[in-house]
């Protein structure tokens, strides 16, 4: 689960990291006062949505105007005019896609002096098995730039996690970062004060991008991503209630209430599946053949007729689902169960587009007879090949 900028800095300054002063905001009215309760003379405007590249991003809307999604305001005037013109309007960034997202909500904050822009964030390292540090001298807008030409600067400090932080772990960070006086201090500090957030509330990711030296000599962060690991999400009610549903996929918030795992892709087969092995198998065998998943719905182990049924109809929302390809290896769910989930949200659904059913293991014979004497339209497929094809091709038929 991920959570918006504003949020995050809150969640750091618990545990004493150096954030700046701010206000969110949900309507332009607000902003006066948020700027009021700052002391100026530079205050920044900033888009809070869950994607990254804010301040090179576009509004769509030309009222919104030409200026991206962080801005610098120098008057409390500026402060509300930009929050008018970015409010309720749609902010394309590299990350967003094309579709952009809508700026529902601000963040007004204190402007900072900023001397340097360091890049800094805390994930878990899959090479090495630990948490790790990644840091860059090369911080700001820049850093994908960054990753992609000059590689070396980006450095990666693993952290035993028996040890946590130690002294050799934080120096190693300030090198990296190139910190020294007061700054080094403040990033010793800041090492440890990151770790603990980044452990204590169980978070996939924390990134820091820019973490600024300010004309002080002091550390900043003045930019803040985190994200939760979903399975550990139970033991933080307060992190939970963090949550922005606006921010997520409506389709995806409909399944995790059936307990069902549906991610939102970019192509035209709809791909119910059991298991993530299967989903990729599945998804890698279309774009074999030529064509791209449009999303797939993970149904898990112990699906009921019920539960098929819902996955179903959460594939079938999606507009750009030209073709359906049900692909489910009956282990502990039985081939004959998933049939008839199948069946049920076929007629629920009065499907319209093309839909593969390949079955395997438990029950499959029964499984494929119940389908065979539906009588309804659906296409039999023996092996994941098979079924890879027939589904390319009935999608590229219609
Ligand atoms: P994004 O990463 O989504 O573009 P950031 O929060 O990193 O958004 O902001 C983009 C840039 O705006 C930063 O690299 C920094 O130069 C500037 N900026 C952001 N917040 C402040 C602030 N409080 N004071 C001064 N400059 C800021
Ligand atoms: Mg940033």
């Amino acid at each position: 689960m991920n959570i918006h900028e504003h949020q995050a800095k809150a969640v750091l300054k618990e545990f004493g990291a150096p954030v700046a002063d701010g206000v969110a905001i949900f309507s332009a009215d607000e902003a006066a006062a948020a700027a009021d309760k700052l002391p100026g003379p530079l205050w920044v405007v900033k888009s809070q949505i869950h994607a990254g590249g804010r301040g090179k991003g576009k509004f769509k809307e030309a009222e919104a105007g030409e200026k991206g999604g962080v801005r610098l305001a120098f008057s409390k005037e500026d402060v509300i005019s930009n929050a008018a013109q970015m409010l309720g309007n749609t902010l394309v960034t590299h990350q967003t896609g094309p579709a952009g997202k809508q700026v529902n909500r601000l963040y007004i904050e204190d402007g900072a002096d900023i001397k340097t822009e360091l890049y800094l964030s805390l994930l878990v390292d899959r090479a090495s098995g630990q948490p790790a540090f990644v840091a860059s001298t090369e911080g700001g807008m820049d850093i994908e730039e960054v990753a992609e030409s000059t590689p070396e600067k980006i450095l990666t400090i693993t952290i035993d996690p028996v040890a946590g932080v130690t002294d050799a772990v934080a120096e190693s960070l300030c090198d990296a970062l190139g910190l020294e006086g007061t700054a080094r201090e403040d990033g010793i500090a800041l090492s440890r004060i990151l770790y603990k957030a980044f452990t204590e509330k169980d978070m996939d990711m924390l990134e820091v991008n820019p973490l600024i030296v300010m004309e002080n000599e002091r550390l900043r962060v003045l930019d803040a991503k985190m994200s939760f690991d979903g399975n550990a999400l139970f033991r933080h009610p307060d992190i939970m209630e963090l949550r922005d549903k606006t921010e997520e996929d409506e389709k995806e918030i409909e399944a995790s209430e059936w307990d069902l795992a549906y991610i939102a892709l970019e192509g035209t087969i709809g791909c119910m599946v059991n298991g993530a092995g299967l989903a990729m198998a599945t998804m890698d065998i279309i774009k074999l053949y030529g064509e791209e998943p449009a999303n797939f719905c993970d149904v898990g182990g112990g699906a009921n007729a019920e539960k098929v049924a819902a996955a179903f109809k959460i594939i079938m929302k999606d507009p750009a689902v030209k073709g359906i390809l049900v692909n489910i290896f009956g282990g502990i769910m039985k081939c004959d169960v998933i049939a008839e989930g199948v069946l049920q949200a076929v007629k629920e659904t009065n499907l319209a587009v093309p839909l593969v059913v390949r079955l395997e293991g438990t029950n499959v014979e029964k499984g494929k007879e119940i389908i065979a004497n539906s009588g309804l339209n659906v296409i039999p497929a023996n092996d994941l090949d098979d079924a890879a094809q027939k589904i390319v091709a009935a999608v590229k038929g219609a």
